[in-house]
């Protein structure tokens, strides 16, 4: 398959209006987008990025106006949610509306549905005048892309569309909170910190790694890994420097031209932004370990963490 590449949201849209794939930025990281009422559209993301079924797929959508095509109902809690974040980073998971395909939701009565905030996207979402499935654009088990590069470096031949655009903002994905039950409950942490939605709704709980029943399939599968080793450090000096190592973290280590590949992030948002290409980076290196230095769980230090966890 021929993989086009361009900076047109119209272009891209038309791939997806003709039940095809085409790859898209947004604030967090690129997505692979299929129209969310075609099932024949949805499967073909499964298979492009070897992903399994059971993982529902995120729907994206240009402005609230399509919410009633997706949704069933939204509570009041989803309603000062959605005022307060959207568009943005966050992923309300809200009882589904029967039009869409089992496919996105993996046959869960509940659909999680974000609008995307960066310019490029709503262009794109708006001439698409569907809802958008869409994943994080790697193939199953790599580090979500942050740039158009790294989307075709996994997907090249199996897309025919990457809509080109800047690196993205945040690199680490969305908030998923499910406002389904009596209280709203976060699934995955993201880009909108804990802190921020408590100040919306203070009675927002956590729900814990692991449950015996995920109730947010993704999470228990494997993710954003290297596929060099990821060690958590509390200290730099703790890594171990040698040019076949990487390190990432706030702090600067003893000897940083001992590592192959060194990122000192200047904020827990830079460290944020960085990291997916870092792991990618050091992977091109054939970097055999990869050394990142823990953060406080405290705003998107949280999302880091859990990222950092999954790919360690
Ligand atoms: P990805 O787009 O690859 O970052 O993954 C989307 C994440 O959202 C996964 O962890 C999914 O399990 C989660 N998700 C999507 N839809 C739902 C839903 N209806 N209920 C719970 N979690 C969901
Ligand atoms: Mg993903």
């Amino acid at each position: 398959m021929k993989t086009t590449i361009t900076s047109s949201p119209e272009e891209a849209a038309a791939y997806i209006r003709r039940g095809e794939l085409a790859v898209f930025p947004t604030e967090t990281v690129y997505g692979l987008g299929a129209d969310a009422l075609n099932p024949e559209a949805v499967q073909a993301i499964f298979q492009a990025k070897g992903r399994p079924s059971d993982n529902p797929l995120i729907v994206h959508l240009a402005d609230r106006s399509g919410l009633g095509a997706v949704a069933a109902t939204i509570s009041p809690a989803a309603e000062d949610l959605l005022e307060a974040f959207t568009p943005g980073p966050l992923t309300l998971v809200l009882p589904r509306a029967s039009a869409l395909s089992d496919r996105v939701t993996a046959g869960l009565d509940t659909v999680g549905v974000r609008i995307p905030s960066l310019p490029i996207a709503r262009a794109f979402l708006r001439a698409c005048e569907t809802p958008v499935a869409a994943p994080s654009a790697n193939r199953s088990g790599r580090p979500s892309p942050t740039t158009w590069r790294a989307a075709y470096e996994d997907l090249v031949g199996r897309v025919p569309c990457i809509l080109q655009g800047g690196r993205t903002d945040a690199g680490i994905e969305s908030t998923v909170v499910d406002v389904t039950t009596e209280t709203p409950a976060v699934l995955r942490p993201g880009a909108v910190s804990m802190e921020a939605l408590r100040d919306v709704v203070p009675t927002i709980r956590e729900v814990d790694e692991a449950p015996e029943i995920p109730r947010s399939p993704g999470t228990k599968h494997r993710h954003y890994a290297p596929e060099a080793e990821l060690v958590i450090v509390e200290d730099p000096g703790e890594a171990d420097a040698a040019a076949i190592h990487g390190y990432i973290g706030i702090d600067e280590p003893a000897v940083p031209a001992a590592f192959a590949n060194v990122f000192v992030a200047p904020s827990i948002e830079a460290y944020g932004r960085e990291l997916f290409h870092f792991l990618r980076e050091c992977d091109a290196l054939g970097c055999r370990r990869i050394f990142a230095q823990e953060v406080p769980e405290e705003g998107l230090g949280r999302a880091l963490m859990d990222r950092l966890r999954r790919a360690a």
